[in-house]
C-alpha cells in the first residue's frame, strides 16, 4: 500500500523512462497512483517497465520517443492524451553522459549531440507539455539536471555541464512563466548515481567519484524519485523554479 496516493487520476509523462532514474521515478509516480506514459529511445526498455509497473498493480504505457526530435516530443504527448485521457505531470530525464575533453578539445559533434538531447530535448518537451499541462486545469514539470547544473565536473565534460546550467536556467524562467498559470516546473540536480549511466566508468574513477559525496557512496536512482515524486505533488504547492540538490553533500565544501 502506497504511503500517500496524490496522484490518482493523474498521468504523468516520463521520458527516457526505460532505465536508472527515470525507470525509478516512473515505478514510484505509479505506486504512488499516477498513469505514467513511460517514454524512452528505446522503446524495448520503456515496454519492460511500463510491463513491471502493471505486474504491480499499477497503470502504465510504452512509447518510444527520442526527445531531441521536436516531432516525437509532440508525439510522445498527444499518446499520453489519446491514451489516458489527459496530461498533468512531466519528468524530463532523458539524458545522456558526455565525453570528458575540455572546450578546446572537444568534437563539435560531440557537443550539438549533447545539447541536443541533454538541453533542447527539454525544451522541445516542455513546449509541447505545457500547453496539454494548462488544458488539464494545471500540473507540475520536473526537470533533470545535475550537480553539473551549478559546478563544473573535475574532467572536463563542457557540453554536459552547460546542458545542465541551460536546464537549470530554462526551468527557472518556466517557473516565472507559468507560475500565474497553475503549472510548476522545477528542476532536480543529483550528484553521481548508481545506474548503467556510469557503468562503463573503470574501478578507479567511480572510487575517486565516492570521494567526492560526504556520504561516502554514490545515489540510488530512488533516492532521486523520491525527490522528484514530491516536488511533483500537492505537498510541493509553494515550490517552483526552482533547482533541488540531491547529492550526498557532493556540493557543500
Ligand atoms: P541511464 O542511461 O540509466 O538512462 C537514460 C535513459 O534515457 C535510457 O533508457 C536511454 O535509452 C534514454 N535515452 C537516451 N537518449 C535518449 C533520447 N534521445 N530520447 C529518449 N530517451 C533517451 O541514465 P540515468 O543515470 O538514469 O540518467 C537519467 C538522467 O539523469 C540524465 O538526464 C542524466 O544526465 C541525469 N543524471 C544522471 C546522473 C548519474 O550519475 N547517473 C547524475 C545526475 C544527473
Amino acid at each position: 500500500m502506497a504511503e500517500f496516493q496524490d496522484f490518482q487520476d493523474k498521468v504523468a509523462l516520463v521520458t527516457g523512462g526505460g532505465s536508472g532514474i527515470g525507470e525509478a521515478c516512473a515505478k514510484d509516480l505509479a505506486a504512488h497512483g499516477a498513469k505514467v506514459v513511460v517514454s524512452d529511445i528505446n522503446l524495448e526498455a520503456a515496454q519492460r517497465v511500463a510491463e513491471e509497473i502493471k505486474a504491480a498493480g499499477g497503470e502504465a504505457a510504452a512509447v518510444q520517443h527520442d526527445t531531441a526530435s521536436p516531432e516525437d516530443n509532440q508525439k510522445a504527448v498527444q499518446f499520453a492524451v489519446d491514451t489516458f485521457g489527459a496530461l498533468h505531470l512531466a519528468v524530463n530525464n532523458a539524458g545522456v553522459g558526455a565525453g570528458t575533453e575540455a572546450a578546446g578539445d572537444l568534437k563539435i559533434e560531440d557537443w550539438d549531440r549533447v545539447i541536443d538531447i541533454n538541453l533542447n530535448g527539454v525544451l522541445y518537451g516542455m513546449h509541447y507539455q505545457l500547453p496539454e499541462i494548462e488544458k488539464a486545469g494545471g500540473g507540475a514539470i520536473v526537470n533533470m539536471s545535475s550537480i553539473h547544473g551549478s559546478v563544473a565536473t573535475g574532467l572536463g565534460a563542457s557540453a554536459y555541464t552547460a546542458a545542465k546550467h541551460g536546464v537549470v536556467g530554462l526551468t527557472k524562467q518556466a517557473g516565472v512563466d507559468y507560475g500565474p498559470r497553475g503549472v510548476r516546473v522545477n528542476a532536480v540536480g543529483p550528484a553521481y548515481i548508481d545506474t548503467p549511466l556510469l557503468a562503463g566508468l573503470p574501478d578507479e574513477v567511480h572510487d575517486a567519484l565516492v570521494t567526492k559525496h560526504p556520504i561516502g557512496r554514490l545515489g540510488k536512482a530512488e533516492e532521486v524519485a523520491h525527490l522528484v515524486t514530491f516536488l511533483l505533488s500537492e505537498k510541493a504547492s509553494f515550490i517552483t523554479g526552482s533547482y533541488h540538490l540531491v547529492d550526498g553533500g557532493y556540493t557543500a565544501p
